[in-house]
């Protein structure tokens, strides 16, 4: 049985199927409620009481809430769970309705925001280390673009790549939100479906033409037709969840996928550059070098973290500034405890943007900004050749007449939340500050008149106090009411509770009115304010972004320095040629972790060149290899990003492309068929590496049977070194690959050393030239602690084994015959043409059937 809602109800439900993919939070009251499904969600999510509120089809309708003061807590929760959440906000008050509608017109609401994980402004729902992306994507004529906005900075980004790339540079931004026209191909998980109509490049131009009040883009730089589709997406989305208003975007920043080292996904995890495999920040690369001491820093070093440069120029305008940090010690303790005093202007900003400033984020402006103007003036007396100092330097100072404003207009310590007032400064508004006196002496003449009427009534116990209800009111315990309760008492009758009586008097009431009538015109006088000084700031909220920026940009500079003097690491030198010159190298996060059980790190040198540009590396298991193949894409990484790197001395050619990948047997816990992934990505490698790439494997091939391993591992190694050409780091326990080096010119062996010591195996984690003597797995297995009646059983089964190798030539017998993987190539190519010329040669028509016959036969033996 279907039956009429309730007015409330339907409003509800028409809110409702507005926001049909959010969870509605309704506001009644104090609370934000939710009905139905979303109340079981919630109640369940945020582990609060589900009950219940009248009946729907003949049902009681599930309900739970959330106090509004508290909302922003739950918020945080349910954005974290992987929903969206419409706020519904009543937009008149209850005596607007009254005043329309008669005495039970219900309160209009309306979807005020649509809070997403991409769209947060919100210091408690943003972690202050990190950016928060909201990433679109768009496609036109095959192309694709990106584009990027973490409107808690107004950060706006625009990144033309191939298809083949948007894997990569998606893991690099790593968003919190991904939407995607409901049109194209669905291939990201957690991506928001939104109508196609909104990826197109014409509506994306209007778009952005509306959002920046311009004529033309041009300005801006040349924009992609996929770049302009996907802003437009993006664009359209971000005023979709803010219901109609812009969003707070700088100018995009156009760029390019291919002017940065390209790393895609599988290489990032395995290297660990962000966060763990296990998904965390502590243990990564980025948590064991970062020594910024603001979240602006934080996030911009992540980001550099994540997208090493590839102009040699932009590098050692980076280098150059850390260097100047690192060799001046003093000045860079100096200009790191400025930095660390300050606020983060650019959320500050971000927020009054979004229309969610308080009277702090202006006060963090306030400070921020002086802050910023003293650091210019430090850093402009600096009298060396930087010309990243040169161009950010200028960008701290310059916001004079704002701050003198705000620091004018706001007390020292402005509060979070506005409706209580307060936050304008004595003196800066004379009517304000009259205003203000009206109440205090309103204030003053109600504590005399408690005393008065506690006099003339002989009651000590009478308090005068006030609510929202009441207003200002008397109260007296209830055994003393009787006489206030005559009608000659000069006392009116307000209200009875369980220990108290409550009551007006004329005297009080006359004054109540004034004091809150004061106080009502305070709160609108500062409310007035606050909209001009955040109209104000925003004025200039480009040239803020721009401050905000530079402030991160010398955090960075001088927390590398800080890192790079704590762990005496080297400046790296760039150098035109597919070079790799390391000496001393180190891995850091490695190297942490050893120094915290007691141990030294053992360094090591890494010379790739073109005559020896693979290096198979073979020893045993736990010696240290992968620790090796990683620290050196590690200090490929940070040395174009612009840190020092540990090593003693570093030389290198720029690197178009990173991979490494590692041996299935590692990865069980991915839960896939982790040899085909293994299989999938080492294509991948073939497939993109180039002369300028560097690539580490680990013991690829170890996910299948023995000699399938091998022939893979043997035929990777030879594609690498014939095909790829690039830099290459290959570990393996697959000693029968050693053999590789007598054919592959530019293929060197090297091994991590061990020592078998009074029958103890003794590990040195120390590089050394030539294949290793042996294999010690019997050794690392009873270092492993296995029986020893279990190691000399299997001690008997390797003798068994290697006389059996011996007497057949090994597993590797005959591979020697093999030609050479182009070579092979070649020949195969060579009888495709064979067969090729003979197929064309042939009149179909002419022959006979005995002909064509003989034909077929020709052909097959050609095969
Ligand atoms: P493999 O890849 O050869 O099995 P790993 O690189 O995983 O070996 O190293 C195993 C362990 O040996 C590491 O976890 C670390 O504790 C230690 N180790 C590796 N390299 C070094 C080094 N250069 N100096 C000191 N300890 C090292």
């Amino acid at each position: 049985m279907t039956s009429t809602p309730t007015p409330m109800m339907a409003q509800y439900l028409s809110l409702k199927a507005e926001a049909e993919d959010c969870l509605l939070f309704y506001r009644m009251g104090d609370f934000f409620e939710m009905f139905f499904e979303d109340a079981r969600i919630a109640s369940q999510v945020l582990d609060i009481a589900l009950t219940s509120r009248g009946e729907h089809d003949g049902e009681k309708i599930p309900m739970c809430g959330v106090p509004v003061h508290a909302a922003t807590a739950y918020l945080q929760r349910l954005i974290k769970a992987g929903h969206r959440v419409a706020i519904a906000e009543q937009t008149e008050t209850p005596a607007e309705a009254k005043a329309r509608g008669g005495y039970k017109a219900l309160v209009a609401r309306g979807i005020v925001r649509v809070v997403t994980a991409g769209t947060l402004t919100e210091e408690a729902l943003l972690d202050a280390r990190q950016d928060n992306w909201c990433i679109a994507i768009g496609e036109a004529a095959g192309a694709v673009a990106i584009a990027a906005a973490d409107v808690s900075t107004g950060r706006f980004e625009l990144i033309d790549c191939s298809a083949d790339a948007l894997g990569a540079e998606l893991a690099r931004l790593g968003a919190a939100e991904v939407v995607a026209s409901e049109a194209g191909e669905q291939t990201h998980v957690a991506t928001t479906l939104r109508p196609k109509q909104g990826f197109d490049s014409g509506s994306g131009e209007t778009r952005l033409q509306a959002l920046f009040g311009v004529a033309t883009l041009d300005g801006f730089g040349q924009f992609s037709r996929a770049g302009l589709a996907a802003a437009g997406g993006l664009v359209a989305y971000l005023e979709h969840t803010a219901k109609g208003a812009l969003p707070f975007l700088r100018p995009p920043r156009l760029t390019r996928a291919a002017e940065t080292m390209a790393i895609d996904a599988a290489t990032r995890e395995s290297l660990e550059l962000t966060c763990t495999t296990g998904g965390q920040r502590k243990g990564s690369l980025l948590d064991c070098i970062d020594r910024t001491v603001t979240g602006a820093g934080a996030r911009l070093l992540a980001a550099d973290l994540g997208a090493p440069l590839m102009d040699k120029a932009a590098v050692d305008a980076r280098l150059d500034l850390v260097q100047y940090f690192h060799d001046a010690a003093g000045q860079r303790e100096q200009v790191r405890a400025a930095l660390r005093a300050l606020p983060d202007i650019g959320r500050a900003i971000g927020r009054l943007a979004a229309g969610r400033g308080s009277p702090r984020d202006l006060g963090q402006l306030r400070d921020g900004l002086d802050g910023a103007w003293h650091l210019g003036e430090r850093l402009a007396k600096i009298d060396a050749p930087l010309a990243l100092l040169d161009r950010v330097a200028p960008k701290l100072r310059g916001h004079g007449a704002l701050v003198d404003l705000l620091r004018r207009a706001l007390v020292p310590a402005p509060p979070i939340e506005a409706s209580e007032g307060g936050y304008i400064a004595a003196g800066y508004d004379l009517a304000l500050d009259d205003l203000r006196d009206a109440g205090a002496g309103g204030r003053r003449a109600i504590a005399a008149l408690e005393a008065d009427m506690k006099a003339a009534t002989g009651i000590t116990a009478l308090k005068v106090r006030h609510n929202n209800v009441l207003g200002y009111h008397v109260e007296v315990p209830a055994r003393s009411a009787d006489p206030l309760m005559k009608p000659d008492s000069g006392f009116t009758h307000r209200q009875t509770l369980a220990g108290v009586v409550r009551f007006n008097t004329p005297a009080l009431h006359e004054v109540a009115a004034k004091v809150s009538q004061a106080g009502a015109h305070a709160l609108a006088a500062e409310a007035a304010h606050l909209a001009d000084l955040t109209a104000a700031a925003l004025a200039h909220r480009e040239a803020i972004a721009a401050t905000a920026d530079a402030l991160a940009r010398i955090d960075v500079a001088a927390a590398l320095a800080e890192r790079a003097a704590e762990g005496q690491w080297a400046r790296p030198h760039l150098v035109d040629h597919a070079c790799f010159d390391i000496a001393g190298g180190r891995h850091p996060v490695v190297e942490a972790a050893v120094a915290r059980s007691g141990d030294r790190f053992v360094a090591n040198d890494c010379s790739l060149s073109p005559d020896s540009r693979l290096w198979l590396v073979t020893g045993p298991n736990m010696g240290g290899k992968s620790t090796f193949l990683r620290q050196n894409a590690l200090i490929a990484v940070l040395a174009q990003a612009g840190s020092y790197v540990p090593a003693t001395k570093a030389t290198l050619g720029m690197v178009d492309r990173l991979f490494s990948r590692v041996g299935a047997s590692d990865n069980l816990a991915r839960g896939r068929s982790t040899f085909m992934v293994e299989m999938v990505e080492t294509a991948a490698i073939l497939a993109q590496a180039t002369p300028n790439s560097f690539v580490i494997l680990d013991e690829v091939g170890r996910g299948t049977s023995t000699y399938d391993g091998l022939a893979i591992a043997w035929a990777v190694v030879e594609a690498i070194h014939e095909d790829n050409r690039c830099r290459c780091l290959f570990a393996t326990h697959y000693h029968e690959l050693t053999r590789l080096a007598e054919r592959c010119e530019a293929l060197t062996l090297h091994h991590v050393r061990a020592r078998e010591w009074k029958g103890e195996l003794v590990l040195l984690h120390e590089l050394s030239t030539g294949p290793a003597d042996r294999s010690y797995g019997l050794a690392v297995a009873r270092l492993a602690g296995m029986p020893p009646a279990t190691v000399a059983r299997a001690k008997a089964v390797l003798a068994k084994l290697e006389a059996g190798r011996a007497r057949t030539g090994g597993l590797a017998a005959g591979l020697d015959d093999l030609p050479l993987f182009a070579a092979a190539q070649v020949a195969e190519a060579e009888q495709c043409d064979a067969i090729r010329s003979e197929v064309e040669a042939l009149d179909v028509d002419a022959l006979t059937p005995r002909e064509a016959l003989d034909t077929l036969y020709r052909l097959k033996a050609l095969a």
